[in-house]
């Protein structure tokens, strides 16, 4: 299945001149969503997962269905004020200025292997963060799975040392 034919582009949203990979009409459409669901589970049968971590929100629309199909967890990484327990947090570079992540202190034990699953991997900063919480954890990143890189931002090169997987490539 050609998955890139159901993203819908949307020029100069959220700002002017950025062109937005929408990712709903993956979603709205069954065969596409299984298709990309079962791509994700595929690649991550031969990493031995014992659990799934992603960013919210559209992490948690790609990465639970793949949780559920491999019959392992989910562990959501928030912003700031939404996970009720214990977290720990880490800081990342935007454009302009800093954003921060948090995840459940006892969300992953260490040792575990995970893999982070995200809609998109654009600079990098999102997955790059995610990955600090889990190894911050005792967690080994086994592999980071996206339906779309956008290759022209470089965000692999915050990823050197991990695997990466992505279903459509900009
Ligand atoms: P990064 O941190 O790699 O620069 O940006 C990736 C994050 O921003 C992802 O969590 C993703 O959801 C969001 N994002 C950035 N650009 C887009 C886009 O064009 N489409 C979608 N669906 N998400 C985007």
């Amino acid at each position: 299945m050609d998955l890139k034919k159901f993203v819908t582009i949307v020029d100069d949203y959220p700002k002017p001149g950025v062109s937005f990979k929408d990712i709903t009409t993956i979603m709205d459409n069954g065969e596409a969503y299984k298709y990309a669901t079962d791509q994700i589970v595929e690649y991550a049968q031969d990493l031995d997962v014992d659990i799934i971590v992603g960013p919210e929100a559209r992490g948690f629309i790609i990465g639970c269905p793949v949780a559920y199909a491999l019959q392992v967890g989910f562990a959501p990484v928030r912003k700031p004020g939404k996970l009720p327990r214990e977290t720990i947090s880490v800081f990342y570079d935007l454009e302009y200025g800093q954003d921060e992540l948090t995840i459940h202190k006892d969300a992953i034990k260490p040792g575990q292997r995970v893999l982070i699953v995200d809609d998109l991997l654009a600079t990098g900063g999102t997955v790059g963060a995610t990955v600090e919480l889990v190894e911050k954890l005792g967690g080994v990143v086994a592999g980071c799975a996206f339906l779309i890189e956008l290759s022209y931002l470089n965000g692999r090169e915050k990823l050197t040392n991990h695997d990466i997987r992505a279903l459509i490539t900009y």
